[in-house]
């Protein structure tokens, strides 16, 4: 049941409330360095981590060199479910999150006492811009008999409205189990994630029309086309894409389980539906794989047609020193919002703590010490 009287949020353009436009972000990216520059940065950005007892917690889709630097300094580099677990659970008094604003504001959310600092705040993410609170509440309100559940891609103030917070790691578990208990449900703000749920899972979604204007771009018919040129690769696919490159997926999953599935995988060639961040982690987890992106609009794209999320480009080395030199910007949320927005993430932790205590007999161990 999609909302199809909501219109996409327009991406291109710079609002007078400040919006970061897909133009402004990649106009703020940082300029490639030198590999000098890149070590003098590295190195002075793990001292002054070390310094200011911080733990540098990174996206996936973010710059190989932070990647890098955050394994090398005992944070992470995660999907946004393993960021918000780990910084919860690590005992660093700051976190540094290395990806776009939601993920610095649910790691706000969940620790609270802690200082949530990030490169760059007007990095942001286009299914929380398209989804504004004040409309998601109207939404909410014409649908008063349906559990809401909200992607992670939202504003803290979005999830204060919400019932549950998913990530693509545990959606459809989630969303089965709502409907195994007769539940309808409200689902925002990723259109073609909620469709793919709904197909697996039988389940009553209303949906937002949201996208995520990477995924959105990846197109059904040059992959065709591409996999008759690579007949024994495998397709991994993230279920935020359309449905068209969906249905030709080997796998479908988070950005976890596609590369789970290149590690594991038995096939030589992997064609990758994501933002091609992600490469940089699969190269180094399974060096003698080749990885071919995905298409998406080609040449002809624009900013919101290669592969790359314009927003999680605008974290660098160089602005990881700067907020971490002047200890700005820091993330606040309101403290109202902020309680109601961790009800629905805390549920959504401790129904998947719950099953993989099922799935083990083992007590989870979440994140790090
Ligand atoms: S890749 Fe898509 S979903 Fe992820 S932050 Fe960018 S716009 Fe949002």
């Amino acid at each position: 049941m999609p909302a199809m009287d909501q219109t996409l949020f327009d991406y291109t353009r710079q609002d007078a409330a400040g919006t970061c436009s897909t133009a402004h972000a990649w106009a703020k990216a940082p300029a490639p360095l030198t590999p000098p520059q890149r070590q003098a940065l590295a190195e002075r950005a793990a001292a002054l981590l070390k310094a200011h007892n911080a733990v540098l917690v990174a996206h996936y889709y973010v710059d190989g060199a932070l990647q890098d630097l955050a394994l090398a300094t005992g944070g992470c580099v995660a999907d946004s479910l393993e960021m918000a677990r780990f910084g919860r659970d690590h005992a660093a008094q700051t976190l540094v999150v290395a990806g776009v604003r939601f993920m610095g504001e649910t790691a706000k959310i969940l620790s609270p006492e802690k200082r949530v600092l990030m490169p760059d705040l007007d990095a942001t993410c286009s299914l929380d811009l398209g989804c504004p609170a004040d409309d998601f509440a109207a939404f909410c309100d014409a649908h008063p008999d349906r559990q809401v559940v909200v992607y992670a891609n939202t504003s803290a103030a979005v999830k204060a409205r919400a019932d549950w917070m998913v990530t693509s790691s545990c959606a459809l578990e989630i969303v089965a189990d709502l409907h195994a208990r007769g539940q309808k449900i409200l689902w925002a703000p990723d259109r073609h994630l909620g469709r793919y749920i709904q197909e697996q899972t039988g389940a009553d979604l209303a949906v937002w029309n949201g996208a995520c204007i990477v995924h959105d771009e990846f197109k059904g018919l040059e992959l065709q086309l591409l996999r008759e040129q690579h007949p024994g690769a495998l397709i991994l696919v993230h279920p935020e894409s359309p449905k068209s490159v969906v249905e030709q997926a080997d796998v479908v999953g988070s950005t976890s389980a596609l590369i789970k599935a290149v590690v594991e995988g038995k096939a030589q060639e992997y064609i990758v539906a994501t933002d091609n961040g992600i490469l940089h982690r699969m190269r180094q987890l399974a060096p003698h794989k080749t990885l071919i992106e995905a298409p998406t609009a080609g040449n002809s794209a624009t900013c919101k047609s290669c592969a790359h999320c314009p927003w999680m480009a605008m974290n660098g080395l160089a602005n990881l020193v700067d907020c971490l030199e002047s200890g700005q910007p820091e993330i606040h949320v309101d403290e109202p919002i902020r309680v109601k927005a961790e009800g629905c993430i805390t549920r959504m932790l401790d129904f998947v703590a719950a099953r993989k205590t099922a799935a083990t007999g083992m007590t989870p161990g979440i994140g790090a010490a």
